[in-house]
C-alpha cells in the first residue's frame, strides 16, 4: 500500500474541497482496484466545478476483479472469525480518528451539510462495532434438534456465499459503500463493489482504511462504472448480490439473480409518512419533523415526505413547523454552520423543482420554501413544505427524494394508518405519542419494515441488532441484525444418525413400523419433548 498525501488545513483554492486537497483526491482516484483505460470526471455538487478523475473499469476488468476475489476470499474465510472481526474493530478506531477527511469527502462528493456526514461516521463505526462483536457467535456451528431425539444429532453450519456484489447509491456515501460490505466481510466473503461514480473518492478511502486496519489485498474490490456498462458483469460474477438504489433498478437486479438462481437483498425507495397523534406533545413532533425531512437535503431512503396531523393539533402544528422550516440555514461549509445543504445532481434539482411545480399547478399551498437557491450554489433547494397536495399530484404518491414533505390533516387513528399505507412502498414510518402503547398500536398496523415511535428514523436504523429493510416495492431481504450477516451465508445442515437408522428395525414389517412412529409422534406431544 503506498502512502496517502495528507489533508491541508487550509480550503482549496477552489474552495469544494475543504481540507482535501487535489493530491489526495488524485491519489485516491488511483486506487481503484480494477481501472479500465477510459475515465469519468465528477462535479462537485457545491460549485458544479470537476472533482475528481476517475478511471472506469471495462466489463473485462470486472471480471478479472471477481476472480482475484475469488482466489482471495478462500484464505479469507478460512481466517478464524475473531481474527476477521478484530481487522473491523482496528477500522472502527480508524474511521473515528480519521472522520476529517472523511467529512470532507463526503461534503465534496454529495454536496450535504457536516452534520449529516458525521451521521454516516457514527453509523460505520458502530456497525463495524456491532459486527465484530456479534459476528464469532452468529457465525458459529449451532446444535438444532434432530429427527430423533437421542439419535439424530443434528448441526447448522454457515459458510460463506463466496463473492458477493454490492452495488450502492450516491446519497449516503460513507454509510452505503461500508455498512453493507463490513458485513459480507465478516461472514467470510470476499466483495467486488460498484459505488455510484459521484461517491467513489469516500469509498476508495474506506477502502483503504479497512486496508490498514488489516484487510487483506484482494477481498474488497472496488470497481467504477455506469449501470449498464459493468451492470451485466457484476451480475454474471457474484454469487449473491446487496443492491441499494430506486425501485425500477432493483427489479432488473431482481430478475438477472432469478435468472442466475443467485440471492438478492434489494434496499429501495420510499415515500414515508410521519403521523402526529392526537396525543402528541407539540414540541417534540415539530423539531422530530424537521429531523424526519431534511437531513442530507431529503435525499435520505428512510427520510419523511408525507406528514399526517391530527385535526385538533393540525393549525398549530403546521405554523411552527413552517416556522422552523424558514429559520434553517443554508448553505456550503466544511463546518458544522449549515442546517442544510445541496442536492447532489442536477437531476435532483429538476425532480424537486418539478414535483413542487406540479403541485403547486394542482392545487396545493407552499407553506415553506418552494424554490431553487442559485444564489448559494446551482443545486441548492429550499426545505419546502406542501399543504392542500391533491390525488392529482405527482409527489402524492412518488418518492421525491428531496427536501420536500406534503403536510394532511387527518381524524382518527385509523383513518391515519389508512392514509399511511396507501402506498405501494413500505419502508420507514414514524409515530409521535406521549402515550408509549398508543404508539406500539399504531405501528404494529404500519405497512413498513421500521416504524419510529418519537423519533423520525435514527432509532430504528440505529438499533443495530434488529432487521432494517422495506416492504412491498421498498425492497426484498434486510440489513443489519443477524439476517444482516447471515443472508451472506449459505446455510448447512450436518445430521449424524446415531445407534439406529430412521427405519423399521431388521425384521419388523412396516405396519409395526408405522404403529410405533405414530405412538412415538404422540407422545412427543404429550411429553412436550418437541
Ligand atoms: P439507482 O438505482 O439509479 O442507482 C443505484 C446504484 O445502482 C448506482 O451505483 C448505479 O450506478 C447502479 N446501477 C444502476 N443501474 C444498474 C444496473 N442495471 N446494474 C447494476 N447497477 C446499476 O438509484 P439512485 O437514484 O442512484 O439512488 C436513489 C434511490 O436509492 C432512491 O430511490 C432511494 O430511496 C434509494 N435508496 C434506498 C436505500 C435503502 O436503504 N432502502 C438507501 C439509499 C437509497
Amino acid at each position: 500500500m503506498t502512502t496517502a498525501p495528507t489533508t491541508s488545513t487550509t480550503p482549496s483554492a477552489s474552495g469544494v474541497l475543504g481540507s482535501i486537497t487535489p493530491a489526495l483526491l488524485a491519489w485516491l482516484a488511483t486506487r481503484v482496484t480494477a481501472a479500465g483505460h477510459d475515465t469519468v470526471t465528477t462535479l462537485a455538487p457545491y460549485t458544479l466545478e470537476p472533482l475528481a478523475t476517475l478511471p472506469v473499469s471495462s466489463p473485462k476488468v470486472v471480471t478479472e476483479a471477481f476472480l482475484t476475489a475469488r482466489e482471495a476470499q478462500r484464505a479469507w474465510a478460512a481466517r478464524p472469525a475473531r481474527d476477521r472481526a478484530a481487522v473491523l474493530l482496528r477500522f472502527h478506531d480508524l474511521v473515528l480518528d480519521r472522520q476529517d477527511a472523511a467529512l470532507d469527502l463526503m461534503q465534496a462528493e454529495n454536496g450535504k451539510p457536516r452534520r449529516d456526514a458525521f451521521l454516516e461516521i457514527t453509523d460505520i463505526a458502530a456497525t463495524a462495532r456491532y459486527y465484530a462483536r456479534m459476528g464469532p457467535s452468529l457465525l458459529k456451528p449451532r446444535r438444532r434438534s434432530g429427527t430423533i431425539p437421542g439419535l439424530t444429532r443434528t448441526r447448522e453450519l454457515h459458510h460463506p456465499k463466496g463473492v458477493i456484489a454490492v452495488i450502492s447509491p450516491w446519497n449516503y456515501p460513507l454509510s452505503m459503500a461500508a455498512g453493507d460490505t463490513i458485513a459480507a466481510l465478516m461472514a467470510g466473503n470476499a466483495v467486488v463493489q460498484k459505488p455510484d461514480t459521484q461517491t467513489a473518492l469516500t469509498a476508495l478511502w474506506a477502502h483503504e482504511l479497512l486496508a490498514e486496519a488489516g484487510l487483506p489485498a484482494g477481498v474488497w474490490q472496488l470497481v467504477v462504472g455506469s449501470g449498464s456498462s459493468i451492470g451485466p458483469a457484476l451480475m454474471a460474477g457474484a454469487d449473491y448480490v446487496m443492491f441499494t438504489g430506486s425501485t425500477a433498478t432493483g427489479r432488473s437486479i431482481a430478475r438477472d439473480a432469478g435468472e442466475r438462481l443467485i440471492g438478492a437483498s434489494l434496499e429501495l425507495g420510499g415515500k414515508n409518512p410521519m403521523l402526529v397523534l392526537a396525543d402528541a406533545d407539540l414540541d417534540q413532533a415539530v423539531e422530530g419533523a424537521i429531523r424526519a425531512c431534511f437531513p442530507s437535503a431529503g435525499q435520505l431512503c428512510v427520510s419523511i415526505e408525507r406528514l399526517y396531523v391530527h385535526d385538533s393539533l393540525y393549525d398549530e402544528f403546521t405554523t411552527r413547523f413552517a416556522a422552523r422550516t424558514r429559520e434553517l440555514t443554508l448553505g456550503a461549509g466544511f463546518d458544522y454552520g449549515y442546517d442544510v445543504g445541496s442536492l447532489t445532481n442536477p437531476a435532483q434539482l429538476s425532480t424537486v423543482t418539478a414535483h413542487v411545480d406540479d403541485a403547486v399547478a394542482t392545487g396545493a399551498t407552499v407553506l415553506a420554501g418552494g424554490r431553487a437557491r442559485p444564489d448559494l450554489g446551482p443545486l441548492f433547494y429550499e426545505p419546502t413544505i406542501l399543504t392542500g397536495v391533491t390525488s392529482d399530484a405527482v409527489c402524492y404518491r412518488a418518492e421525491t427524494f428531496g427536501p420536500l414533505v406534503s403536510v394532511y390533516p387527518y381524524s382518527t387513528d385509523e383513518e391515519a394508518i389508512a392514509l399511511a399505507n396507501d402506498t405501494e412502498y413500505g419502508l420507514n414510518a414514524s409515530v409521535w405519542t406521549t402515550s408509549p402503547r398508543h404508539g406500539r398500536q399504531v405501528a404494529a398496523q404500519i405497512h413498513a419494515g421500521t416504524v419510529n415511535i418519537n423519533e423520525a428514523f435514527a432509532a430504528a436504523w440505529g438499533s443495530l441488532d434488529a432487521p432494517m429493510g422495506g416492504m412491498g416495492d421498498s425492497g426484498l431481504g434486510r440489513r443489519h441484525g443477524a439476517d444482516g450477516l447471515l443472508k451472506y451465508t449459505e446455510a448447512q445442515t450436518i445430521a449424524h444418525q446415531r445407534l439406529h437408522p430412521i427405519a423399521p428395525a431388521r425384521g419388523m414389517d412396516h405396519d409395526t413400523f408405522a404403529k410405533a412412529i405414530t405412538t412415538g409422534l404422540r407422545l412427543l406431544k404429550r411429553t412436550r419433548l418437541r
